[in-house]
């Protein structure tokens, strides 16, 4: 079988695919100043991004994430899940949302055996409306539970904001207590041109762990058995309350700034309009749309391996930069 090593030893076995850089939501870790989208023309066709997925799996992915913008404001965008899950049985389907579209595609999703990663910030329905720009919390909770009755494999993802969402951190983690669900606190990155990001709205790990632990007893989670692949780099507790009783999920932080996890990164993205990007931290794009549409799907083979010759390790780029670290806002990459 063919395999994606880059020139630090790290093999490439997971493709994040941004289905559009559009979003019904703007969230202030977002939001930008001149918020412009890609031309209709410049956005990769969903045939475009099948003919590129299938190269990547003969290329040794294993590992398929949708994003966006919002995956779910694309039109067409669970027909295109279903032509994937038909040609590629062997890749899990995962799909990182804001929860709020998804609502009429929940029992196909089921079907399909798909993956969801919501992103959700606050129980709060006043700060959701001032986080994200809308008053849609009622939709994100009403489709989390039918998810979550319907048995779905399903993760809660919050951006940990000093001063924003710290003093939530109880209730979101009961998301966990009572269902199977997965919630974990995102570090605050420092992405994009003019991002609010500061190091006063930033709460690093260690705090929220702490944080935590003033309200349950946290039990380690053994991922041992599992590769980076499979297990991806949250770190993982059960948590155990004052009556002993263990959590039916689990609390997970993933620590992109304070303790990276770069030196086993296994990641390419590839943003709307067609770009692979190969690190979050960096901006230097490889123009896959142009070769495809120019040279045809064979010319591909030969952009993906050079960009992956290039593959940085993202914290020399954290450490050499004292602000933000990438102009692309989050939603242009997928976060
Ligand atoms: N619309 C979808 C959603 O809300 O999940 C997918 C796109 S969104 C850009 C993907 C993820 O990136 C979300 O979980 C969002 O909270 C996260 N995100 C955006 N900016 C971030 C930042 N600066 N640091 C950490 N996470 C960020």
């Amino acid at each position: 079988m063919n395999e994606l090593i880059d020139a630090h030893g790290r093999k490439v076995t997971y493709l994040r695919v941004s289905v559009t850089d559009r979003c019904n939501l703007s969230c202030r870790y977002c939001r930008v100043k001149d918020m412009t989208f890609i031309p209709h023309e410049n956005i990769l066709r969903f045939e475009e991004m099948e003919q590129i997925i299938d190269l990547m799996a003969e290329m040794g992915v294993r590992k398929l994430r949708f994003t966006g913008g919002e995956p779910f404001a694309r039109k067409g965008f669970t027909s295109f899940l279903r032509r994937v899950r038909a040609r590629h049985p062997e890749l899990g389907l995962r799909i990182t949302s804001n929860g709020t579209l998804l609502g009429p595609d929940i029992e196909e999703l089921k079907e399909l055996d798909a993956m969801m990663n919501i992103s959700l910030d606050t129980l709060n329905r006043e700060r959701f409306a001032a986080i994200t720009g809308k008053d849609l919390l009622p939709e994100v909770l009403a489709n989390l539970r039918r998810m979550a009755e319907l048995g779905m494999k399903l993760k809660v993802n919050a951006v940990a904001m000093r001063g924003e969402n710290d003093t939530e951190l109880p209730a979101l983690a009961f998301l966990a207590m009572d269902h199977a669900i997965d919630v974990r606190f995102i570090e605050f990155m420092p992405m994009g041109e003019d991002s609010i990001w500061s190091n006063d709205l930033f709460w690093p790990a260690d705090e929220i762990l702490a944080s935590a632990r003033e309200h349950w007893e946290l039990i380690p989670c053994d991922e041992s058995n599992r590769n980076l692949e499979e297990r991806g780099p949250a770190k993982l507790w059960k948590l155990k309350d004052r009556e002993g009783r263990l959590s039916a999920g689990r609390f997970g932080l993933i620590t992109s700034v304070s303790h990276t996890f770069c030196h086993a990164c296994n990641r390419l993205r590839l943003t709307a309009d067609g770009q692979i990007r190969t690190c979050l931290y960096d901006d230097r794009e490889w123009p896959l749309r142009d070769v495809l549409r120019r040279d045809g799907i064979k010319a591909v083979r030969r952009v993906i391996l050079d960009a992956v010759a290039h593959k940085p390790v993202g914290s020399d780029i954290l450490a050499r930069s004292s602000g933000p670290v990438a102009k692309k806002r989050m939603s242009a990459i997928g976060g």
